[in-house]
């Protein structure tokens, strides 16, 4: 295909053939994997040459590609996945890593250093909580959050108060926030980076976790921001077979992550990429029935005697007010994450939780099978109780991830289980 025909086709058109040439592996319509740690050069004017580009000695030519040197700096497979993931998000490019957490801790490792602020929202996934809370401190960073429902001038207050604001480098917030499905502005969150930009002597980025909504379904890069990152275990994977992660932006900037990167050696491997390039040919289907499947659950969940309250982007209405606009904004389904209280406690959500037959008793989420868990005992342990309380992660509450069952199966468990916690 030339390019000019791929660039009006949309990204699940191209999943099966894009970056990909058979002409260079015997003809095999499928990439295979290039499951080799090092790569032969023609001769040794090449393989200068080609280190010349990948430490940045000398800019590439016009229409030059980073020779192939070593799977540590790149590989065929991981390449082409690449190139298949900025179409979704509408980046210039993309690392991908070998955990979302790799991918996260690298992004706020590369544009943060001693002294530097960092403004998180709040909550954030418990992994990325620990890393920023507990060892981000260790070399010199400081922290910063605000909460949901705090509007921009808050915001400020909120920096300017911790005495570093002339020292403001990332913005990283994550939304739908995990578990509760709260919503935080992107583009709000590009105006206080502007907002301090304009004082600072460094330019103030905006990184967002996308995993919640995954790449089909929110496109942070679209509003502002300047960084998206995924756990690739999570929609992108799919089949919960895989840890993966990936960083989408600039060209400018993802340079800066793969430079990174190449140090900390925390690249995903030729077999994790082949394992993605698959799993991206069904994301479309996949994540488009995941979605139909949430609203309808919703809706049961909804109506139910047995549920107090369902958290899920589809059931805000006008009387939400922000959240109800900032879903319009920015979201382009209502997920496929619901969570929701159950009437009781502890007991009456661990005795619905052992009652599931269809639906798996894991954490984790975004996979072709429904998964339900147990936030304030299980994902959410770690975060501070009184924090816990102020988020409504209570112990009634439960986290569905829905998957491509058939809905009226996925409902027909949760029914049954949901009849059982008061017997
Ligand atoms: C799972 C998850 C991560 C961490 O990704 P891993 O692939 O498990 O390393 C980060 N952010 C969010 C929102 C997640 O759900």
């Amino acid at each position: 295909m030339d390019s000019e025909t791929a660039k009006k086709m949309k990204p699940e058109s191209l999943m099966m053939s894009y970056g990909y040439k058979p002409e260079l592996s015997e003809g095999a319509v499928k990439c295979p994997i290039f499951q080799t740690s090092t790569f032969v050069f023609k001769n040794a004017e090449e393989g200068k040459s080609f280190f010349e580009v990948a430490y940045g000695l000398r800019n590439p030519h016009e229409g030059e590609e980073l020779g192939l040197i070593y799977s540590r700096i790149n590989n065929p497979v991981l390449e082409i996945l690449e190139n298949r993931l900025t179409l979704w998000d509408g980046a210039e490019d993309c690392a991908v890593f070998e955990s979302g957490m790799s991918a996260i801790t690298t992004v706020l490792l590369e544009f943060l250093k001693p002294g530097d602020l960092l403004l998180i929202s709040s909550p954030l996934y418990g992994g990325s909580d620990h890393f920023i809370k507990k060892i981000l401190p260790k070399f010199g960073i400081h922290v910063a959050e605000f909460k949901v429902g705090q509007c921009k001038d808050d915001v400020i207050k909120i920096v300017e108060a911790s005495g570093h604001a002339a020292n403001l480098a990332l913005i990283y917030i994550e939304t739908p926030a995990n578990p509760t499905n709260d919503l935080i502005d992107i583009s709000c969150s590009k105006e206080i980076a502007e907002y301090f930009s304009s004082s600072n002597k460094n330019e103030v980025y905006l990184a967002v976790d996308n995993t919640y909504m995954g790449p089909l379904w929110q496109h942070p890069l679209k509003h502002g921001a300047d960084l998206v990152l995924y756990s690739a275990t999570k929609y992108i994977g799919g089949h919960s077979d895989v840890i993966a992660g990936a960083c989408l932006g600039s060209k400018v900037l993802i340079k800066r992550v793969k430079g990174l990167r190449t140090f900390l050696g925390n690249m995903a491997g030729p077999n994790t990429g082949w394992l993605l390039l698959r799993s991206l040919e069904t994301l479309k289907v996949r994540m488009d029935t995941q979605a139909f499947n949430a609203n309808k659950i919703a809706a049961f969940l909804s109506g139910h005697r047995n549920v107090e309250k369902v958290y899920f982007p589809g059931n805000l209405t006008e009387k939400d007010g922000e959240q109800f606009a900032i879903k319009n904004k920015q979201c382009l389904t209502n997920g496929a994450m619901i969570s929701f209280d159950i009437k009781g406690g502890e007991k009456e959500a661990f005795r619905f939780l052992n009652s599931l037959q269809l639906i798996k008793l894991a954490v984790s989420l975004g996979s072709t099978e429904s998964l339900a868990e147990h936030p304030a005992t299980m994902t959410h342990v770690d975060v501070d109780a009184a924090l816990r309380k102020e988020l409504s992660i209570t112990e009634k509450m439960i986290r569905l991830s829905t998957g491509v069952e058939n809905y009226e199966d996925i409902i027909f468990d949760l029914n049954q289980a949901l009849e059982k916690i008061n017997l």
